[in-house]
């Protein structure tokens, strides 16, 4: 019987058991090896990442590779189709992505057919000739949730390539892999190592081919991971159904607090993980100043880690028109629940 993820996030990618081996896999710092091995370059590879790798595949499946951050990891994916193919993504979604998936459409390097993700139809319908699925579930920050079994069946049926950003509801909520996606995708910043001390993505597969495609990218561009962040991303992975786990219950709780609270007007929360998004009953500047009026919550973007962070997100230029100006996108911590929500109350009552 396969072991429970938070067995799998404790045992996962440690060296083998022998007299005097460590508990934990070593940090090699080293750019180079010796000759006559598998690796030969600290561009190809490092026992660090793999110790990592191992272990974000013993949640996901497949196999995978860390990347230098969650874009360098999407980044592979779309290196790796020809100029001009076609491609189906959101329409919304995490603005790095929307912003290259824009740009990427704007030069011709893809086409990109943006669509409404939750509209599974309509996704379908796109799919047509498409060279691959993009799909965020849940979107950041706006936390839509897309059908992944039908249009996972349907980009199957159709022999179209389908990836999911897993970042949001990470392996305790969703499997793709299992559900015959090609690729799963994850900002390792955020969940997996979840402390707010390291930038790192991850790809994880099933098909060995792709596998190579994706590796030889990330050594030919150039996009890969540091030891130490790869070390402290494994250290973090440890904890990660733990803190999930706390983030997710708080979360909760203050849903169903801030759907009562008289200045907000809307709670957005998919039923599942530790973001949400609520919206203020006020303008965009009174956002931005209980935003400001936190603190407990840290006032900063990212998500994922054991502080609590918030942020305004229409405070990025790049953010897309389509979030609310009174958007406040929650990353739930692990602190008392209690205490994060007398944050957000004496926050709200500063308006
Ligand atoms: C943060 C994030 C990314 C980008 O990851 P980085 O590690 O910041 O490069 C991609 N997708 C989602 C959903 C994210 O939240």
């Amino acid at each position: 019987m396969s072991k429970h993820p938070e067995t799998q996030a404790v045992v996962a990618g440690r060296p083998e058991v022998a007299p005097d081996a460590g508990l934990n896999p070593p940090l090699v710092l080293t750019s180079t090896f010796h000759a006559g091995g598998p690796i030969g370059y600290g561009r190809y590879g490092n026992q660090t990442w793999t110790a990592l790798e191992e272990a974000i595949s013993a949640l996901e499946g497949g196999a995978t590779l860390a990347f230098s951050s969650g874009m360098a990891a999407i980044s592979a994916v779309f290196s790796i189709l020809p100029i001009g193919a076609p491609v189906v993504a959101s329409n919304q979604g995490y603005s790095g992505v929307m912003t290259l998936l824009n740009s990427f459409h704007a030069s011709g390097r893809l086409e990109v057919r943006f669509v409404d993700i939750v509209d599974t139809q309509s996704v379908i319908n796109a799919m047509k000739g498409a060279a691959l699925v993009w799909i965020e579930s849940p979107t950041n920050p706006c936390l839509d949730v897309a059908e992944l079994v039908p249009l996972i069946a349907a980009a199957k049926k159709l022999g179209i390539g389908i990836a999911v950003d897993n970042t949001f509801a990470t392996p305790l909520v969703q499997n793709p892999l299992e559900l015959g996606a090609d690729i799963v995708m994850h900002s390792v910043t955020k969940f997996l190592s979840g402390h707010s001390d390291v930038l790192m993505g991850s790809l994880s597969t099933n098909d060995p081919a792709l596998l190579k495609r994706l590796q030889d990218s990330r050594s030919f561009n150039g996009s890969i991971p540091g030891p130490f962040e790869s070390w402290l991303a494994l250290r973090g992975l440890r904890t990660f159904p733990l803190r999930f786990n706390k983030s997710q219950e708080s979360a909760k709780i203050l849903v169903s607090k801030l759907t009562a609270h008289p200045k907000i007007t809307r709670v957005r929360y998919p039923g599942f993980g530790a973001i949400l998004s609520f919206e203020v009953d006020g303008t965009a500047e009174q956002t931005q100043q209980v935003c400001e009026s936190s603190r407990l919550i840290a006032h900063a973007t990212s998500l994922g880690g054991v502080e609590s962070l918030w942020e305004r997100r229409r405070r990025w230029p790049m953010e897309s028109a389509s979030v609310p100006e009174q958007l406040i996108r929650l990353s739930v911590g692990c602190e008392h629940v209690d205490d994060i929500w007398n944050d957000i109350n004496s926050a709200l009552a500063s308006i």
